[in-house]
This record gives structure tokens, C-alpha cells and sequence, in this order.
């Protein structure tokens, strides 16, 4: 069917089965193509006033809108949750992590904790205090609790008593879940396989080579 028609040879690209699904999205450009048009149907949205008016930044590959007073840079991933399990929660530990996966300047939004006082020489650092209330303007970390909540319930109800080996991957998953929680099964679906492809793990690496 090759050449006869735009329509057709995009419809023979959708992947009916998981091998095909596998290669389909073993590139990243066609895996965050395919979130971006699930994300943004009618092209990129600005996640702070909703305007569709928006420009592309080639070198940082984000998009900034251009609504006066607004100009918020975001990218594909703004507004999802990433997170951690880490052995404590020292000011070290958590600086270490900000510093690697929040862009310096940025906007952060954390509770009262002292362990994120060093934060206002990096970024633009604002907290609430939940004693005495649970959002400050826009200032607020709901989007954290909601998930943390979902990610408690989890541990609890489902894997009742998760090993701290693998804390991380039950982690991930639950990190993974609640960011495609607005896609349909199907969607989902497609895109949990499209990051199959080359990936193996055996039984000893699942259990540390502690099981036989
Ligand atoms: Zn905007």
C-alpha cells in the first residue's frame, strides 16, 4: 500500500500487535510524538493558562507560550510526578536530588520542612505550611499528597509489605500509573509496550540472586 495515500500508510503504522508495538516505539521521537498527540490533540498547551498559542525552544526541546503575562516554559512532561525512594531525607540526599532533575531557577513548591531552607539561593522557592493551612495563593504541593496518598493506599492494600530492594520499582510503577491515569486502558496499554523493546530481565536479577 506504500505511496498510495497519506491516510493509509499512517494507518498501517498503528501497531496491532505487541512485536510490532515493540519496534513501533523503540525510537523516543515516535514514543513522545505519540504522547504529545494524546497529550495535546490539538497541538501544545500552555499547562498554566491553557492557551494553545505557543512557541517552540529548539535547544532546550521545550515550548514557551506567548500570552503576555503568562510565558511559561513547560515540556511534554510538565505536570507529571517523578519520585524517589531514598535511604533518608537529609538536606544532602534531597539537594542531591533537585539539583539533578529540577532545572536551577525554576519554581519549587515544598511543605515547611527545614530540609529545603538551602533552596532559596537556587530556585524560586516558596512553601506552605500545612499546620496552619494548605495553599498559599498558588503555592501548594497537592499534586504531591494526591499522589503519595495513592502510593500509601498501594503499599498497603496491594503489596503489603514491599522489600526495601525493591521499593524503587513498586515506586516507579505507581509513578508511571498515576501519570497516564487520564489515558484509556488502550493507550496505556500501547505505550507500557512500547518500552518493552530490548529490555530482559531474568528471575535472578528480579530477586537480588537471593532466590534459586
Ligand atoms: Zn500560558
Amino acid at each position: 500500500m506504500e505511496g498510495i495515500g497519506g491516510m493509509i500508510v499512517r494507518n498501517d503504522q498503528i501497531p496491532q500487535t505487541l512485536m510490532q508495538a515493540a519496534r513501533h516505539f523503540v525510537d523516543p521521537d515516535v514514543a513522545e510524538a505519540y504522547i504529545a498527540s494524546k497529550k495535546w490533540p490539538d497541538g501544545p498547551c500552555c499547562p498554566e493558562c491553557g492557551s494553545i498559542n505557543v512557541g517552540h525552544i529548539k535547544s532546550s526541546n521545550r515550548h514557551q507560550c506567548r500570552v503576555k503575562g503568562c510565558r511559561t516554559q513547560f515540556s511534554l512532561t510538565t505536570g507529571s510526578i517523578r519520585a524517589s525512594v531514598i535511604p533518608r531525607a537529609t538536606t544532602p540526599h534531597i539537594r542531591q536530588i533537585l539539583l539533578a532533575s529540577v532545572e536551577t531557577g525554576s519554581g519549587l513548591y515544598t511543605d515547611e520542612s527545614s530540609i529545603y531552607h538551602w533552596a532559596r539561593s537556587v530556585y524560586r522557592h516558596r512553601s506552605v505550611n500545612h499546620q496552619t493551612e494548605y495553599v498559599d495563593g498558588d503555592v501548594h504541593v497537592n499534586g504531591c499528597e494526591n499522589f503519595f496518598a495513592c502510593l500509601r493506599r498501594a503499599v498497603k492494600g496491594t503489596y503489603i509489605r514491599p522489600t526495601r530492594d525493591h521499593l524503587g520499582a513498586y515506586v516507579d510503577e505507581a509513578v508511571y500509573r498515576f501519570n497516564v491515569r487520564r489515558e484509556t486502558e488502550w493507550d496505556r496499554f500501547n505505550a507500557a509496550m512500547g518500552k518493552i523493546a530490548g529490555k530482559r530481565m531474568t528471575y535472578s536479577e528480579l530477586t537480588g540472586g537471593k532466590a534459586r
